[in-house]
This record gives structure tokens, sequence and C-alpha cells, in this order.
């Protein structure tokens, strides 16, 4: 049972709402292996609640996604493309590209097979992919990874859908493709106008392409913070030893600053304290007889019960002694 909390606190970050709409917006969930940030995407696609404990509240242009049904959640999903982050893992190996391209197309709206072809075609050149027809006619085995994914999102956006979600697009490639997919997705994006929900365990990357993030532990939304804000000023310890355990490339010598203990999976959430607390510097008694709940602070969220003590304290530059304690 995959246990995933505060996603009523992510309908109000997402750019999907009637109350937050400002299509074009793009939102990072930034989490570790085991965070249920995938999970979490899953479940704003429409799918995967059935095994999942959830609580919270997912809404589009006002309606309730989990509550959905039938034709209400069919409409929806043709409104909602996703990436995922190995293109290879979610294509057919024996059908071909076009097949793959204009199958939502063609089943879901009724678009003619020539027409779809065409479309899907138009669409390979918009994500730098030269000689389309030809294109359409290969087989995924064909093409490389970076080529894979491009004609994934240009898949994903021939429905023009509203929202894209993003899977980790970019941890398959290597990094100079990483660079071209990551620029053709933030163009094409501004040039739908698409609000997107970009998964990724990379902060520095969800603080470059987004404006808003969201960092989930262990199945939990623990802080929600306009992105630039979240390296200098982090609302909660854990986004803060987030940012002192990254690599600084100008100090070559430096040791990494590592997170203490061992990182809880969404299903091993306790329900009656932090989760973070074996792991917190700052764990009080306070910390570990209640569960917290997100608060709003400096314009952000926070799910710290020591939130509002340890503000401007959280710096992510580690000191000799470790993160200072409040
Ligand atoms: S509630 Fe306590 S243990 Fe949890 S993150 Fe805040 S200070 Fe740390």
């Amino acid at each position: 049972m995959l246990a995933i909390t505060a996603l009523g606190d992510l309908a109000g970050a997402v750019p999907v709402t009637r109350s937050g709409a400002r299509p074009g917006d793009q939102v990072a969930v930034a989490g570790q292996l085991g965070s249920a940030a995938a999970g979490l995407a899953l479940l704003v696609a429409g799918v995967g609640e059935d095994n999942a404990e959830v609580a919270g509240l997912i809404t589009f242009d006002g309606s309730d996604v989990m509550a959905m049904s039938g034709a209400a959640l069919r409409g929806y999903r043709n409104q909602v493309a996703m990436i995922f982050q190995d293109p290879r893992a979610h294509v057919n190996p024996v059908r071909r590209i076009g097949d793959y391209m204009t199958e939502a197309l063609r089943t879901n709206l009724d678009v003619p097979a020539t027409a779809a072809n065409r479309r899907a075609a138009d669409m390979l050149g918009q994500v730098g992919i030269t000689d389309g027809e030809r294109r359409l006619r290969q087989y995924p085995h064909e093409l490389s990874g970076g080529m894979l994914q491009r004609v994934m999102i240009a898949a994903a956006l021939l429905t023009e859908p509203k929202l894209l979600l993003a899977d980790e697009p970019t941890t398959a490639l290597d990094v100079t493709t990483q660079a071209e997919v990551m620029a053709i997705l933030d163009d094409l994006r501004r040039e739908f106008g698409l609000a997107m929900l970009f998964i990724t365990h990379d902060l520095e990357l969800a603080a470059a392409i987004c404006d808003r993030t969201a960092v989930m532990y262990a199945g939990q939304i623990v802080e929600v913070r306009e992105s630039a804000l979240l390296h200098d000023d982090p609302l909660h310890p854990y986004t803060a030893a987030l940012s002192a355990a990254r690599p600084d490339i100008a100090q070559t010598a430096q040791r990494l600053a590592a997170i203490p203990g061992r990182p809880l999976s969404a299903f091993e959430a306790p329900d009656s304290e932090c989760a973070f607390a074996p792991r917190c510097p700052h764990a009080r008694d306070i910390c570990r007889a209640e569960t917290p709940e997100l608060i709003g602070l400096d314009g952000g969220l926070s799910r710290c019960v020591r939130a509002i003590d340890l503000r401007g304290h959280l710096t992510p530059e580690p000191t000799e002694d470790g993160p200072p304690h409040v």
C-alpha cells in the first residue's frame, strides 16, 4: 500500500485549477527514490489510486480528478499528457514510430489516419527531427535515446493537452542530450501555453526550469516554495539538507554533507510524528508528538512544526559542526 498525502496542497500549487490558473506555469516535484513523486504524477494523470492510500485533493479546472469516472475521466485524460523517464521502456519495440505517435489521435479523437500522420510528421519537425515521414515508418530501435525522447515529447503534444506531466524526462540521457531535450521541452511548453508538472530528483534542474517546486519526503509534500528561494531560504530542514548535500564544482576537495540515516519510503511514513525526525538535526520532542501539517509561511508552505522558529536559520551551507542548531 502506497500512502501519499498532501495532494490538496499540491492542487493549489499546480497551475491547473481555476483558483491558481496560470497556463504556461511549471511546477517541479522534487523527491528522492521512495518519496512517491512519480506516484503523485500517476495520480494526477488519473491512474494509480486503486493501490494507494491517498489524502488530499487533485483538481483540474475545478473538478476533483480522483472522483472522476467514465466519460469525464476519459475527457480529462485527453487534456493531460505524460513523458516518462526511459522512452525505450514506454514504446512497443515491434510497432512503428508512426503507430505509436498517432494512436491517441486516431482512437481518442477520431482523427483520420492520413491527417494524423501529417500532424505527427509536422510535430516531429517542431522537436527538431527532420524527414518526419520517413521517421514515422521507422521502429524504436532505429532511433537514438535522445531522438526517441523527442518522439515522446512530440507524441505527448499531438493531442494538444493542457497539462504535461514530465517524469524525470532526461535522466536516461547523456548530459548534452539532456540539455537539448530540456531546451526543446521548454520552448514547446511556452509555445503551446502548457502547464507542466516536472518530476525530478534534481533541485538545481527544478530551479532552472520551474517557477515553483514542491519537495516530497516519504510520500508527503514537505515544502512548496518559489524555486529561486528554495536553495537560499528553505522553509523545511529536509530541503536545507538536500541543498547542503549537493556537490559544489567550485570546491573540488570539499566532502559532501550527507544526510544521516536512511530515507523512508512512502509506505514507511509514520502517522504520529514527523517522518523526517530521525534524520533531522532540529528535531525536538514536539516533532515526535504529532504529524506536522503544511503551514503557510513567507509565500510558501512548510510541513514542519518548528518552521517559524527555524525561519532564516536553515542555511544550506554546512558548517564545520554540521547544520546550525536552533
Ligand atoms: S517537524 Fe521537527 S523533525 Fe520534522 S522537520 Fe521540523 S524540526 Fe525537523
